[in-house]
């Protein structure tokens, strides 16, 4: 199958308001054309240097997400245009993009990682941690990040009922933080949850957004970081 028929495959099983976020990690910039060509305009990847260099080459009309973990000081580098990161998993962390947004007179949107699977290779936030992060005096001097929701990854396992818990997880604690400290804040909406294995079910849990990566571009050469 050809990538334009892989985004329509996909796009065909999602409901209209779910968002697809393409992940196109260690694909080359011709494969992303590709999919730009069939409509795709919102792409993920998990590593600084690698978004950097796809977003100097490609399309100013994509809108970028950053979907693995960041460290701090590399926060700069995607400042000037990153639309959305996914894996915000300190305070730190969020007061570096608050700050490095700020000298580019910019609002970055931002999803709270929460730790839901039973893995310990995964990176994310306890929902105590989150409770924390928000309840930080700094959270709120953050005026220029935008908390729009939660991201997840369920563990890599065959277990659907498992993955199924794990999403439930996410959606319940999204829905506890929509109703209590976000009450007023129709921003926070966005439940980033299921890729390529495990999507359908995500979406069936409440997933307004899901990032699918080898379903479209095909299955990534072994690389241990990717
Ligand atoms: C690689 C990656 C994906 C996509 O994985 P596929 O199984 O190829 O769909 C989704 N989310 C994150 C955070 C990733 O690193």
């Amino acid at each position: 199958m050809d990538i334009a028929s892989n985004i329509r495959l996909v796009l065909a099983e999602l409901p209209k308001d779910v968002k697809l976020v393409a992940i196109s990690k260690t694909k080359t910039v011709e494969e992303i054309l590709r999919a730009y060509q069939a409509g795709q305009r919102i792409f993920g990847e998990n590593k600084v240097q690698e978004l950097v260099s796809k977003y100097e080459q490609l399309p100013k009309d994509i809108e970028w997400h950053l979907v693995g973990h960041l460290q701090t000081n590399k926060v700069k580098y995607i400042a000037p245009f990153v639309h959305m990161i996914h894996s915000v998993d300190s305070m730190l962390l969020l007061k570096e993009i608050d700050k490095q947004a700020k000298k580019h007179n910019r609002i970055i949107s931002c999803l709270l990682e929460v730790y839901i699977a039973k893995e310990e290779t995964k990176f994310g936030l306890s929902d105590q941690e989150i409770y924390e992060l928000i309840e930080s005096p700094y959270f709120t001097e953050s005026n220029n990040v935008r908390i729009v929701g939660l991201m997840g990854m369920a563990t890599f396992t065959d277990n659907n009922d498992q993955i199924r818990h794990e999403f439930q997880h996410l959606a319940m604690l999204f829905k506890k933080l929509k109703e209590s400290k976000f009450a007023d804040n129709p921003e926070f909406k966005e439940i980033s949850m299921g890729m390529s294995s495990d999507f359908l079910i995500a979406v069936e849990e409440g997933s307004t957004m899901v990032r699918v990566g080898s379903k479209i571009f095909g299955e990534r050469n072994y690389n241990p970081d990717h």
